[in-house]
């Protein structure tokens, strides 16, 4: 079919932070759709390692060579913010059968609550099983995720793990 459509995505999730999976996901994309935005969620019921607005510029700062992949953050539901974006499709990655069975439920519910129809992508066999959590666990405890995740969100990882330990131990008196 040859269509004349112009066809903007989001692309939700918290991407806290950002992995070497979601990139795939994202840049294999980019041909399928005039536009994409990578909307990075941010609910104030849930706890986060990074900002809403550093995961916004570690993605910015990635991406930035392509002119149609933006990135917002958003609160609320993720419907709501495709329905405000004119956006006809909300993308997602799939890694598994665990991931199918949650996202299945997912996009029949946002089908059901916005009319609007999600789109898999396949993760890319290399990153089936990298995932922000596992990524934020293995950093903890000091574990190398270097080659999950691009360079410069490791080094920020580095960073911010480092400061949660000074601030839990408390100043030095
Ligand atoms: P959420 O909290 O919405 O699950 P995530 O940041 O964990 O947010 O994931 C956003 C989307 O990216 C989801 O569709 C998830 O399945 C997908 N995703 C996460 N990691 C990968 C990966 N390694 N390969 C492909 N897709 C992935």
């Amino acid at each position: 079919m040859i269509t004349n459509k112009y066809v903007r995505a989001i692309f939700p999730g918290s991407f806290d932070p950002i992995t070497n999976g979601h990139i795939d996901v994202i840049r294999r994309s980019i041909n399928m759709f005039d536009e994409l935005i990578v909307a990075v969620g941010d609910n104030p019921q849930k706890e986060y390692l990074f900002t809403g607005e550093e995961r916004v510029e570690m993605i910015h700062q990635l991406l930035k060579d392509q002119p149609d992949v933006k990135v917002e953050k958003f609160t609320g539901l993720t419907v709501d913010f495709a329905k405000a974006k004119k956006a006809q499709v909300i993308l997602r990655g799939l890694r598994n059968l665990t991931d199918v069975q949650y996202e299945f439920q997912l996009a029949l519910t946002n089908r059901l609550l916005g009319g609007i129809e999600t789109v898999f992508i396949m993760t890319g066999e290399q990153y089936g099983f990298t995932s922000s959590t596992l990524i934020r666990e293995i950093g903890r405890y000091g574990g190398d995720v270097s080659g999950l995740i691009p360079p410069a969100v490791y080094k920020k990882l580095k960073g911010k793990l480092k400061d949660k330990k000074l601030a839990r131990k408390g100043p030095k008196t």
